[in-house]
């Protein structure tokens, strides 16, 4: 079975390269173009293509692959939200992912960004390395005592819940199906969550409900002085609505993984270029907003468990065994 991995950076090929003898049967090719209407038609001659979070999976796109030829898709992450599955389903193109590799790695980056933006790390760091040793500007607020919501409380957001309860938050939830699991978790309304919680973490997937979950009216329910975190979707925020809050001081600190406009530079070096006009743009201008490049994921754990699930969803294919990892219309 050959396979055309699109859109890899040299990490990629190194994590699913090194497992590559375990799979006899299998031919891989790692090309760095994203798939998109121009590069569907390299998939010429290939099985099965492998794609990423960011890439476009629209319908026009499954159409090439079908013209191709090409009868699996292998998303080497959790979320498909980007594939068109009706179209998908139409031309019998299988859809198979990787619904879970490192819950811990995306809720450890989620504290990452709580801690950082809080206590100000990124600046503190640039300050000592500039023999600025005056903490004007770096004051924080304890986590110890306060009050963590987590929405979506599925493998990351239990994750993250445990993070929280560790530091000695009062831990409380909101999810469409709780998990009876938790003890120390308190499962409330999504109202009340907004009303009660000191940090804010987001942990649902992104669908036509939880679009611009946060929007200006849950943003004023919120408590001023709120820390929220979004490391699952960026569709999840109104981005507009979020930099009116931040310009109302609402937030103490917001740390963002991922954002509504990230496919446009995400996972690429653009410093050398002039951004376009983009409320990006905005939210990098203010203090008490941290920001990474949807690396959540971005552990060598992860991106092991990520090539040998992709690699095994292959293996099923071939073999013509049904997979858990199916995603269907
Ligand atoms: P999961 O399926 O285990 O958990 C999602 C939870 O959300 C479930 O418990 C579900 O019941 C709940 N949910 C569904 N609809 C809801 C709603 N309307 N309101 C509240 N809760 C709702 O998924 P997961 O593995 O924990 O991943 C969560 C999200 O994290 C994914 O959807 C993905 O978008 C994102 N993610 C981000 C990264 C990254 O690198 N930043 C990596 C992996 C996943």
């Amino acid at each position: 079975m050959k396979i055309l991995f699109y859109g890899t950076k040299s990490y990629d090929e190194q994590f699913f390269t090194k497992l590559l003898p375990q799979y006899p049967g299998i031919e891989m090719k790692f090309i760095e173009a994203n798939i998109h209407e121009e590069t569907a038609a390299l998939a010429k001659g290939y099985d099965a293509i492998c794609a990423f979070v960011n890439a476009d999976l629209g319908k026009d796109v499954i159409e090439a692959l079908h013209h191709c030829q090409v009868r699996l898709i292998l998303m080497r992450c959790a979320g498909y939200n980007n594939v068109d599955l009706e179209t998908a389903a139409k031309y019998q193109i299988k859809i198979l992912r990787v619904p879970s590799y490192s819950p811990e790695a995306v809720a450890e980056h989620a504290m990452a960004l709580v801690l950082t933006a809080n206590r100000h790390m990124h600046k503190a760091y640039i300050k000592c390395r500039e023999n600025n040793f005056a903490l004007n500007g770096l004051m924080g607020v304890n986590l110890y005592g306060k009050t963590a919501g987590i929405v979506g409380t599925g493998k990351i957001g239990q994750a993250m819940a445990r993070i929280c309860h560790g530091f000695g938050m009062k831990v409380i939830g909101y999810d469409a199906y709780p998990n009876q699991n938790l003890d120390f978790l308190e499962y409330v309304s999504l109202d009340e969550l907004f009303e009660r919680s000191d940090l804010i973490s987001l942990h649902c997937p992104l669908t036509d409900e939880t679009h611009h979950l946060i929007n200006e009216e849950s943003i004023r329910k919120m408590k001023d002085g709120v820390i929220l975190v979004n490391t699952s979707r960026g569709g999840l925020i109104k981005t507009d609505d979020l930099v009116d809050g931040i310009r109302d001081h609402k937030f103490f600190a917001v740390g963002l993984d991922v954002y509504e406009e990230e496919t446009d530079f995400v996972y690429e070096d653009m410093s050398e270029r002039i951004m376009p006009h983009s409320t990006m743009a905005r939210l990098l201008s203010f203090p008490n907003v941290m920001i990474t490049s949807h690396q959540g994921f971005f552990t060598e754990e992860a991106l092991s468990a990520i090539a040998k699930t992709t690699l095994d969803n292959a293996k099923d294919f071939m073999e013509g065994k049904e997979s858990p990892n199916e995603v269907t219309a």
